[in-house]
């Protein structure tokens, strides 16, 4: 049975995208099967992943509103391990449909619980927003990955969705753990980035992953290329750390059993 991961922080531009896309490519190289669910009207793993928005036949926007299958709105991605459901502009429609749904916060495990045999992660890309898509996320999820920037400020909101996690268990979650939070856009030469580390380290050490993610230009020219980094460019600093962190991923929760 598949793990459900979701990559949430409503905090815009902190490395969800990113850190999903790429330990997404790590998994799939790591010989599991992966879905990468694409949950943002931005569309950015789409387009990371090589696909025109603009174009997409298929998308999950299909799957929760129209009940689709998923099975039937996956795409193929370059690497034969990992597969896509693709999002675009529509997603913001369902973001208001979903309002009327019944059981609407449950709309997208339903899917994927159809699929979830059929993969060993599926890996859902949250929105920049506390909304009913991110809400759909977690209360489908196994476990949370919270990518925070190494910048000041970067753990505002943090404690609001530390919060909402907890209330998704309460009601519609029980079992949803916080796998690890990461930092993302490190500089190791930046008086920020220390300060930030600590003081994560100080309050949320048990789930701090050790793995930092560098500040890497590779990391942000991949996407324009529609690949992952590991595609782009295999031994640069930002690919060897998304590599380090799909192990330190895959020991924590597969050995704990998880
Ligand atoms: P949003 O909230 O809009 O969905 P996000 O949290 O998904 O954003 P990303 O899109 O992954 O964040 O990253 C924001 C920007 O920072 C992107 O342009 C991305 O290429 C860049 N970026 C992410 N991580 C790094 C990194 N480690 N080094 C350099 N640039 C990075
Ligand atoms: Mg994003």
């Amino acid at each position: 049975m598949g793990k459900i991961v979701s990559f949430s922080n409503q905090k815009g531009g902190v490395g969800k995208t990113t850190t999903c896309v790429n330990m997404a490519a790590y998994l799939a190289l790591s010989n599991r099967k992966v879905l990468l669910v694409d949950l943002d009207p931005q569309g950015n793993a789409t387009t990371g992943l090589g696909f025109q928005k603009s174009k997409l036949k298929k998308s999950v926007y299909n799957v929760l509103i129209e009940e689709e299958n998923v099975a039937d709105n996956v795409l193929d991605t370059e690497l034969e391990n990992l597969k896509l459901l693709p999002a675009n502009i529509d997603l913001a429609g369902a973001e208001v449909e979903l309002v009327y749904k019944k059981g609407r916060e449950k709309v997208l495990k339903n899917a994927l619980d159809k699929v979830k045999n059929s993969y060993d992660y599926i890996l859902i890309d949250c929105p920049p927003s506390l909304g009913l898509l991110t809400i759909n996320a977690l209360a489908g999820a196994d476990g949370v990955i919270i990518p925070i920037q190494s910048e000041y400020y970067a753990l505002e909101g943090l404690s609001q969705l530390m919060n909402s996690i907890s209330l998704v268990r309460s009601h519609l979650n029980r079992e949803i753990q916080v796998y690890g939070i990461v930092l993302t856009m490190y500089d190791g030469r930046s008086k920020a980035s220390k300060d930030i580390s600590a003081e994560i380290r100080k309050y949320f050490s048990k789930v701090l992953y050790e793995v930092v993610i560098p500040r890497n230009i590779r990391l942000s020219e991949a996407p324009s290329h529609g690949k992952p980094v590991v595609l782009h460019d295999p031994k640069c600093m930002g690919a060897k750390a998304y590599g380090a962190l799909t192990e330190e991923f895959l020991k924590k929760t597969e050995e704990k059993g998880e």
